[in-house]
């Protein structure tokens, strides 16, 4: 049988389906690049927003017509859309749904729905994922790696914590078996994944944090280079921070969501902390770490979300000057605290002009940001090819660059010269290539 995933949302949830194309590849299925070669369809959906929810309902649509005129055999979906209307999507016409803490088991519950049976199963088996769990890489020279799984934080928006439950750290022994065996197939870049990354090890209770981590893999020779995400501002330590500036591989590179530049929103958004704090964060971390890329999300038209508000967000970003920023339009999520006891009062024009208001700042603080990269030479590490026969990658603050050269691969480090730069990506001519 055909397997063909489709997959919405975050890294987390590209890395759960490189764990579970692994898994059925292991058990005799085939994994497909495309929905016309295949027999059996799983989304791995996503409902951090109602637009990321809308996207996949639109989609089941469509397979579910294709069900109807014998081209697909089976439906399933997987990831944060299970836990949250798993009963709904079975009576809408899907054939199996599988919990987003349940991968391990996509195997089994996919062989019952190839006997006949409707089949739901969510329970917590996330503890059987390890180091020694089939994994189909999407990449060659980079790999996702969840080194924590849920998230404790309870925003009051987010839906996260009830759909990926509380936070559970992987062992520190058992990741650096899973980078092992990533050296031996090559890869040279990792990003460790968590909705709360800097939180793991806490529920360990044996000393074990991400700097410890980042030191571990550090010293595996062959891997270049060491991301992590996403950050939440408060569990970010002096450690961290230290391990950062000091260990060349890790990526200067800290992406930690604010959501908003309004005590008042933070507080009514759950988020433990006040603008002032993020600000010493920051100041913290570009005193240590002087090149240090920050980047940071923040959503628009919280309910009572008021001019002054959004005003003092304005601000705020212009005062940090974020070298990306993730902008999202608010929109209420059933089940969340916010959903029930706070009115989405802010009209959706208002959302929208706030959006672009700040979209427009942003865009000038990149182009500025920018600037200072015109005359530079920079390591960057080639992800693939452009249209146009150039090549893309980026460097160890995330900046992507593209650039010109003689006949690289993906994985090669290469230094560029900068010569045009944009508010988007950067553009270089290669000077040499390094063999790694
Ligand atoms: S920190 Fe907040 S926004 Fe992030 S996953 Fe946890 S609850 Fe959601």
């Amino acid at each position: 049988m055909r397997v063909f995933f489709k997959t919405y949302g975050c890294q987390m949830n590209i890395n759960d389906t490189e764990i579970m194309s692994g898994i059925l590849l292991q058990d005799g299925f085939d994994i497909v690049n495309s929905l016309d070669e295949a027999d059996i369809v799983i989304l791995n959906t996503c409902v951090v927003r109602q637009k990321s929810q809308d996207k996949y309902h639109s989609e089941l649509g469509q397979l579910f017509k294709l069900k109807k005129k014998g081209k697909l055999k089976l439906i399933g979906i997987a990831g944060c859309g299970s836990n949250l209307e798993a009963e709904k999507l079975l009576e809408q016409g899907a054939d199996f749904v599988l919990g987003s803490r349940s991968i391990s088991e996509v195997s089994n519950v996919l062989k019952k729905a190839i006997s006949g049976e409707k089949i739901t199963y969510l329970e917590d088996t996330v503890c059987s994922i390890d180091s020694s769990s089939p994994r189909l890489r999407f990449s060659r020279h980079h790999a996702w790696i969840t080194i924590i799984h849920g998230c404790n934080k309870f925003c009051t928006y987010c839906i996260v914590p009830y759909t990926r439950g509380r936070e559970k750290s992987r062992p520190l022994q058992d990741i650096i078996r899973e980078i092992e065996r990533l050296v031996h197939d090559g890869v040279k870049e990792i990003t460790f994944l968590g909705q709360n990354v800097d939180a793991y090890g806490k529920d360990l209770n044996d000393g074990t944090s991400l700097a410890r981590l980042i030191e571990a893999a550090s010293n595996f020779e062959k891997i270049e280079r060491i991301w992590f995400l996403t950050s939440y501002p408060t569990e970010i330590t002096d450690d961290l921070i230290e391990t950062v500036a000091r260990n060349p591989k890790a990526a200067k590179s800290f992406h930690i969501p604010v959501q908003s530049g309004s005590d008042r929103i933070l507080k009514l958004m759950n988020r433990r902390y006040t603008k002032n704090q993020y600000l010493q964060l920051v100041e913290k971390i570009r005193t240590r770490i002087p090149d240090v890329s920050i980047s940071s999300d923040i959503i628009v038209g919280f309910p009572s979300e008021t001019l002054e508000d959004h005003n003092e967000t304005i601000e705020f970003v212009k005062t940090v000057e974020f070298e990306r920023l993730n902008l999202a339009v608010y929109s209420p999520r059933d089940g969340t605290v916010a959903s029930k006891y706070l009115r989405d009062d802010v009209s959706r024009q208002e959302k929208a002009r706030r959006l672009n208001e700040l979209l427009e700042l942003q865009k000038q603080i990149n182009r500025r940001l920018n600037e200072r990269y015109l005359g530079c030479t920079v390591e960057v590490i080639v992800e693939g090819n452009t249209k146009n026969g150039l090549y893309y990658g980026r460097d160890i603050r995330n900046k992507i660059i593209i650039f010109s050269g003689e006949t690289l691969s993906v994985g090669d480090k290469v230094t560029v010269k900068i010569f045009q730069t944009t508010a988007g990506p950067l553009y270089a001519e290669s000077q040499k290539k390094c063999g790694l």
